[in-house]
């Protein structure tokens, strides 16, 4: 059962061939630890953990290693620490649980490793004294950096640029000690306030690039099958793994995998434009997990993907009516999942199309009970679909009482003055919102239907 994925080392789709069907390796770059996971955080999230469980549906659930690591020495938390005037510690510590738990609530799986960069100090060292003495690295002013000059050939090739038009491009404040403006930190001094740890070099931290080529040696080997992340650490991130590991003489990743990036309603998310949110926010405002997750689903991961408000309700309706059909399945004897859906995902992740097909599936399956069912469910469980971590939601009871008690005082006041109006435009406004409502002689019944949307009954 081939896979074929589009490798950015290659550019072209291929045909995945691991090092070790028994153990297919995989590395995916993680956050960093000082804040909340903003929504475009979580597309590779999301991306990754769909390639992940096709590995484990086509290797066996024990034949895949996935690696995803937390950053939790970096700049940044120093600066949310020195700001708070919290601890660093109490920081990453609180801010990794957060991310947890709002990847599990749209459904990832947990990678089999999550190293944390701070419990590798000792395998960078190794890393970056190996660099120097092979010549790659060089150590100035209490800094080690990678000598890019060291590998030129091979510098620049994932993003495609080279060496010489990055030089020219450089910005012109470059730090006095490196020997040439592209040398990236391995290793900096640190000073007695900010975390450090003894090495050859004094007391320092490490830079970012070296964390994930030490922990991916040290969890995948010298060489493993694929790399991924989003675009956006395509360089200098990975182009600078990749010169570490490769000069340390390791094989280091063959595939390497890029997701597109996301925009809302059509723009770049920042915080000065107001549409920067996080994927807690979703989860507060009452947006299920399952219907972030969906909505990312919906775009292949090698186009940029837009989160829009359209899209997040359509994606609710579908999976109200699909959580329904999916509560008749009964899954004694569980099947496969459809080849169409297999098949879609084999190539190069189709979620769109797999989509696609789940619809297919579903209008097959609300028309005949038993086998149409099981095979629905389980087809969408290869997505991440369906699940019983993302189970419940649907269910959560809507309290209308309130405004079926409104709706019946109206009546009794029309009845009164034969105005109606006021009557008729409740309704409207009701309906509006999704909800059918049923006036009878004994009373006023309020069902919500499956394109409910609890947002537009804050008008009503
Ligand atoms: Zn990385």
């Amino acid at each position: 059962m081939t896979i074929r994925l589009t490798n950015t080392a290659t550019r072209k789709k291929e045909e995945f061939v691991p090092l070790d069907p028994k153990n297919v390796r995989m590395y995916v770059c993680g956050p960093t630890v000082y804040d909340r996971a903003h929504i475009g955080n979580a597309r590779p999230v999301i991306v990754f953990d769909v390639l992940f469980r096709l590995l484990r549906h086509v290797y066996g659930a024990d034949h895949v290693t996935y690696v995803r690591n937390f950053t939790d020495v970096d700049d940044k938390i120093n600066a949310r620490a020195a700001d708070s005037g919290r601890s660093i510690g109490e920081i990453t510590a609180e801010t990794t649980q957060w991310y947890l738990d709002d990847m599990a609530a749209i459904g990832a799986l947990e990678p089999t490793h999550m190293p944390r960069a701070t419990a590798y100090i000792a395998e960078m060292i190794a890393m970056i004294e190996d660099l120097i003495a092979k010549g790659h690295a060089y150590e100035a002013e209490g800094h080690v950096l990678f000598a890019v000059d060291s590998w030129k050939d091979g510098y620049g090739k994932l993003s495609g640029r080279s060496v010489d038009d990055m030089i020219a491009g450089a910005r012109v404040e470059v730090a006095p000690y490196k020997r040439n403006p592209m040398d990236f930190v391995m290793w900096k001094p640190s000073s007695d306030d900010l975390p450090g740890w003894d090495s050859p070099w004094g007391r320092g931290r490490p830079g970012w690039h070296i964390e994930c080529s030490a922990m991916a040696y040290d969890l995948l080997g010298e060489s493993f099958d694929i790399h991924g992340g989003g675009n956006d650490l395509l360089f200098p991130h990975h182009e600078n793994e990749i010169a570490q590991s490769k000069c340390a003489g390791h094989g280091f990743a063959r595939y390497w995998l890029h997701n597109e990036m996301l925009q809302v309603e059509g723009k770049k998310m920042s915080k000065s434009l107001g549409n920067f949110f996080t994927i807690r926010d979703l989860l507060d405002q009452g947006v299920p997990g399952e219907v972030i997750r969906f909505v990312f689903l919906s775009t292949h991961y090698r186009k940029p993907m837009d989160w829009t408000e359209k899209k997040r309700k359509e994606a609710e309706a579908t999976l109200r009516k699909w959580r329904d059909l999916a509560a008749r399945a009964d899954l004694l004897d569980p099947p496969k999942p459809v080849p169409t859906v297999v098949d879609a995902l084999r190539d190069d992740l189709n979620t769109p199309k797999a989509l696609t097909e789940l619809h297919r599936l579903a209008a097959e399956a609300s028309d005949k009970a038993g086998p149409h069912l099981d095979l629905f469910v389980v087809s969408a469980r290869l997505l991440g679909l369906l699940t019983e971590q993302l189970a419940g939601w649907h269910e959560t009871k809507i309290d209308l009482s309130d405004y079926a008690n409104r709706l019946s005082q109206l009546r009794a006041d029309a009845m009164a003055t034969k105005d109606f109006s006021a009557v008729d435009a409740m309704k409207a406004a009701l309906s509006d919102a999704g909800v059918e409502v049923r006036m009878s002689k004994t009373g006023v019944e309020l069902v919500p239907g499956s394109s409910f949307d609890a947002t537009k009954l804050e008008g009503v």
